[in-house]
């Protein structure tokens, strides 16, 4: 490590002390807010009709939880038991899930099939069609971050529709307080892994969280280590060069780690307040070539986006 990045990881330590060391989701504006941001993004972007598109299923997944009716939490001793154990208190791997979340597939089939792009209209048209057993086992797929090849352009609106019931429960306050978990590199609320980290703005100005792929959780981990391995003295950054195909400047980079082999993204919203990890992760998928091509691997998914997928045939590069 050098020294500004010393002075930088001593500093985030400080703050770190009084940051809360997990931040639950604001259900009011985490997919309105991304929306928005996908929205902008699509903006002159040579992949604009897929992020336009994104941006709606977004706006879908907002309404959706909106409008969440209730469903089961786990109990206080459950919960207890579980930060006894350092262990998530919904794991998505093991969790009993409410059919709700299907519900909100469907919505997002239905709403989303005159808006969607042509390659996508045939998959939406098919989602209802497919029985509940078939569907829930696309969704063990998705949370265990094991894609079924025959099924990927289905994927993404199978994570979406999980993105929004796992939302609503990691938002609720009965889940107020978690803490961290041992292995500081998945979702002390859900036990996924994070899509990307994000140096806030405002109130933590300077701190960095990873952000959970799946309930939008944040955690609080010191920015100098590595998200995979926590290794401290072989991290640094990869950026695009030029306008990175219409996304902004500056505001993403791949923090890559010559340890493990592992990258994850950065997204400043210390430098752009709206920066959001999963609008601004889809925006940049040429910095993951670059990265992927130098020899490093993503330590965290993005479901939106599942390689082999009808969004990989978005236009563009
Ligand atoms: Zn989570
Ligand atoms: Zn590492």
């Amino acid at each position: 490590m050098n020294l500004p990045q010393a002075a930088a990881a001593g500093a985030a330590l400080q703050q770190g002390l009084e940051a809360p060391a997990v931040l639950p989701p604001a259900p009011a504006s985490v997919f309105a807010d991304r929306a928005a941001r996908f929205e902008r993004l699509a903006d002159g972007h040579a992949s604009g009709d897929w992020l336009a598109f994104l941006a709606r299923l977004t706006r879908t997944q907002h309404a959706l939880l909106q409008n969440h009716p209730p469903a089961d939490l786990p109990s206080g001793t459950a919960r207890a038991l579980a930060l006894s154990h350092g262990m998530p208190a919904l794991p998505a791997n093991g969790w009993r899930r409410n059919p709700v979340w299907r519900r909100h597939l469907a919505a997002l089939a239905e709403g989303l099939q005159t808006q969607a792009p042509e390659v996508l209209r045939p998959v939406l048209a098919g989602l209802p069609a497919i029985g509940e057993a078939e569907l829930e086992r696309l969704a063990d797929g998705v949370l265990r971050t094991e894609y079924d090849p025959a099924h990927s352009a289905r994927l993404p609106f199978v994570a979406a529709a999980l993105q929004v019931y796992w939302t609503w429960m990691a938002a609720q306050p009965a889940l107020a307080g978690l803490a961290r978990l041992d292995v500081p590199g998945v979702c002390p609320c859900c036990g996924s892994l994070p899509v990307a980290s994000v140096i806030q703005a405002g109130q933590y100005a300077g701190v960095r969280y990873l952000h959970c792929s799946l309930c939008n959780t944040e955690w609080n981990l010191v920015r100098a280590n590595c998200t995979s391995c926590g290794e401290t003295d072989k991290v640094s950054y990869r950026v695009l060069e030029g306008a990175g195909g219409g996304a902004p400047n500056g505001i993403v980079r791949a923090e890559v780690c010559d340890h493990c082999h592992g990258y994850l993204k950065q997204m400043r919203r210390d430098k752009d307040a709206s920066a959001d990890p999963v609008a601004d992760d889809l925006a940049t998928l040429a910095l993951d070539i670059l990265v992927d091509e130098a020899g490093y691997l993503r330590g965290g998914p993005n479901p939106l986006f599942i390689p082999g997928s009808a969004g990989e045939h978005r236009p563009g590069p």
